[in-house]
C-alpha cells in the first residue's frame, strides 16, 4: 500500500494528471458514538414528534448537516413538513364482555389496549357483537376472505395476528412463516375499515405477533398520530388488540376452543364464527394538529445529479411514557438514535469524498416512524426527488451493538438485485449473507423502506446480528434475545457503551456506506425480482 502510494507521488511529480487509486473512507466510530451520546441523552426526551424533544433533535441534525456543508433537501432548506394528527385516547372504563358463560371485566392496559383513528371526543361500543375473523385477511392473490358472507355492519372483528402461513411450514401458503403484507395489523385495520364493522380486536400472541404485551401498552397507549388530512369517517371507530389470556377465557366462555379456532382460520374457504359474545367500552379522546419535520440533505452528483442513491433513518421514539423501573424517558438509543447517527457519519463521508459521485446522495431522517411509519410515508406521497430517478432506497434502523459479526442479515431478502450488491460488498467484509431469522416478524413492513418499496424504490434493509465473529452464534441470540425482551421500545433502550461494541456499527455503517458509494459511482439501477409483490408499486389506502 505504501510502495503504491509513494509510486503514485513520484510519479504525480513527473506527469500531474496521475490520478491515485482513492482507497475508501473509514466510517469512524467517533463520530458514531458522538451524535448517539446527544441523541439518546434524556435531554432529547425520546425524541417524540411534536415535542420538545423533536425540536431538539431536528435542530441538532440540521446543525450537523450545515457542519459537513451539505446542501439543503428542499430548496433552501434542510425541512419538510409532515402535517400530523394526534390523538389523545384515554380508555375510560372497563371493557365489559357478556358471554353465554358469564361475564368478564377485562382491565384497560392488563387485558386490553384500545383507541382511536378518528377524530371524535367520545366513543364507546355498546354491546358489540363480537365475531371471529380468522386471520382478518382479504386477499385476491390468495383468493382469501376472513369476512367472507358476514355483514360485519355494526359488529367487532376479533382477529388473530400475523397470517395463516405462519406454523404451516409451507413457503408457498402466505409465503409460510415469512408474514405477508396482510399479516401486518396496520392492514388488518384497512381491511376492517371495508367491511362496515364498528371495531376490531387483535389477538396478541407474542410469537406470532414478534413482541411481549408490554410493546403493545408502551406503544398503543397514549398519545397517537396518524397524517393529517385523510378522510376516516367510514372507519371502525375503535381499535385495538386484547391480551392473548382474556382471549382464550373468551372463546371458552362462549364455548369455543381458540387453539382449535387458530387451526381452522388457516384452512382455505374458513368461515366468520359469530362468538355470541357481546363487549362494551368507552374512551374519550381529544386531538389536535400539529407540523412534524422531515430533515434531508444531499450531496450533488456531478455526471448523473438527477439521479439519486437515498439513505433514510427514523430520528423519533416514543417520548415520554409508563415508567418501568423509575424510568419514563424512552431514549430510543438503538431504536433509532444509532441508525440516524450512523447514517450522519455516512452523510459526513459522502460529503468529504474527494471526488464527487456521478449520482446525487440524499440523507432523509424521517418523522413519526413509530407512529405507522408516517414520515417516511408523507415523503412517499409527496418526494422532493422523483421516486422513478431513485435509484435505491438503504434504510438504517437499529444498528447492531453486540460488536462484529460474520454475517449480513437481509430484511426481505428475495425481492430485489440490492441482494447482491449488498453480498458482494459483505464478501469484501469476509461476511456472508444471511435470510432474515425471524421472517415471521415481518420487519421488512415496520420499518421505513416499506414506504419507499411501495412505490417501487429497490430498497436495502441489512445488518449483522446473528453470528457474532470472536463469541459466536449462541451469545448474538441471547444479545438479540435480551434487547427484545428488555429493551425494545422500553425505557431501557439507553445509550450504553460499557455493553456494547462498537464494532458491529462501524462494520454495517462502513457496508452502508460502500454500497451507496458504489451505486452512486455507477449507472446500475438494481431491479425488483419478478416475483416480489413490490415489482409495481402497491396501491394502498393511505
Ligand atoms: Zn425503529
Amino acid at each position: 500500500m505504501k510502495y503504491l502510494f509513494l509510486t503514485c507521488v513520484v510519479v504525480i511529480l513527473i506527469f500531474p494528471s496521475c490520478k491515485q487509486e482513492e482507497s475508501l473512507p473509514e466510517i469512524s466510530q467517533e463520530t458514531i458514538a458522538r451524535h448517539m451520546a446527544v441523541l439518546a441523552s434524556d435531554d432529547f426526551q425520546g425524541r417524540m414528534p411534536c415535542s420538545p424533544g423533536e425540536v431538539k433533535t431536528v435542530d441538532y441534525l440540521v446543525e450537523e448537516m450545515e457542519k459537513m456543508n451539505l446542501n439543503p433537501g428542499n430548496g433552501d432548506s434542510y425541512l419538510q413538513d409532515v402535517p400530523l394528527l394526534e390523538i389523545d385516547t384515554e380508555m375510560t372504563s372497563d371493557m365489559v364482555i357478556n358471554t353465554k358463560g358469564g361475564v368478564m371485566n377485562l382491565k384497560p392496559g392488563e387485558d386490553f389496549v384500545v383507541n382511536t383513528e378518528r377524530a371524535e371526543d367520545d366513543l364507546s361500543w355498546e354491546d358489540t357483537e363480537l365475531v371471529f375473523c380468522g386471520f382478518g385477511i382479504v386477499s385476491e392473490k390468495d383468493n382469501w376472505n376472513d369476512y367472507a358472507d358476514m355483514d360485519m355492519t355494526g359488529k367487532t372483528a376479533v382477529v388473530l395476528v400475523n397470517d395463516p402461513g405462519f406454523g404451516s411450514e409451507d413457503a408457498d401458503f402466505f409465503k409460510g412463516n415469512t408474514m405477508t403484507y396482510g399479516g401486518r395489523w396496520s392492514t388488518k385495520y384497512d381491511f376492517v375499515d371495508d367491511t362496515g364493522a364498528d371495531g376490531i380486536l387483535i389477538i396478541h400472541e407474542a410469537s406470532m405477533a414478534g413482541y411481549p404485551w408490554f410493546v403493545i401498552q408502551s406503544s398503543w397507549t397514549g398519545p397517537q398520530q396518524g397524517l393529517a388530512g385523510i378522510d376516516r369517517s367510514q372507519d371502525a371507530r375503535i381499535k385495538g388488540w386484547i391480551h392473548l389470556e382474556a382471549a382464550k377465557e373468551l372463546f371458552e366462555k362462549s364455548g369455543q376452543d381458540l387453539s382449535s379456532m387458530i387451526k381452522e382460520a388457516r384452512k382455505p374457504g374458513f368461515q366468520p364464527v359469530p362468538l355470541d359474545a357481546t363487549a362494551s367500552v368507552s374512551i374519550e379522546s381529544s386531538y389536535s394538529t400539529c407540523i412534524s419535520k422531515n430533515v434531508i440533505g444531499i450531496v450533488e452528483g456531478k455526471k448523473n445529479p438527477e439521479e439519486y442513491i437515498l439513505y433514510t433513518a427514523h430520528w423519533d421514539h416514543i417520548g415520554i411514557g409508563t415508567p418501568v423501573d423509575g424510568d419514563s424517558i424512552y431514549n430510543g438509543a438503538l431504536d433509532n438514535a444509532s441508525g440516524t447517527s450512523t447514517v450522519l457519519a455516512i452523510a459526513e463521508m459522502h460529503a468529504n469524498v474527494k471526488t464527487p459521485p456521478d449520482r446525487s446522495v440524499i440523507f432523509l431522517f424521517v418523522t413519526a416512524e413509530e407512529q405507522g411509519l408516517l414520515g417516511s410515508e408523507y415523503y412517499a406521497q409527496y418526494p422532493l426527488f422523483p421516486h422513478d430517478q431513485t435509484v435505491a432506497n438503504l434504510n438504517m434502523d437499529g444498528v447492531n451493538p453486540a460488536g462484529i459479526m460474520n454475517d449480513l442479515t437481509i430484511i426481505g431478502m428475495g425481492h430485489s438485485d440490492m441482494d447482491d450488491v449488498a453480498a458482494e460488498e459483505a464478501g469484501d467484509q469476509n461476511r456472508y449473507v444471511l435470510n432474515e431469522q425471524e421472517p415471521e416478524k415481518g420487519y421488512f413492513f415496520r420499518s421505513d423502506q416499506f414506504s419507499f418499496a411501495k412505490k417501487g424504490v429497490p430498497v436495502l434493509f441489512a445488518s449483522g446480528g446473528y453470528d457474532h465473529r470472536k463469541k459466536g452464534k449462541e451469545y448474538a441470540k441471547q444479545f438479540l434475545d435480551d434487547y427484545t425482551a428488555s429493551r425494545y421500545h422500553a425505557p431501557a433502550d439507553n445509550y450504553d457503551p460499557e455493553n456494547w461494541e462498537f464494532g458491529g456499527m462501524v462494520q454495517d455503517g462502513q457496508l452502508y456506506f460502500n454500497v451507496g458509494l458504489r451505486l452512486a459511482n455507477s449507472e446500475e439501477w438494481p431491479k425488483w425480482k419478478p416475483d416480489s409483490e413490490f415489482s409495481r408499486p402497491v396501491k394502498l389506502k393511505n
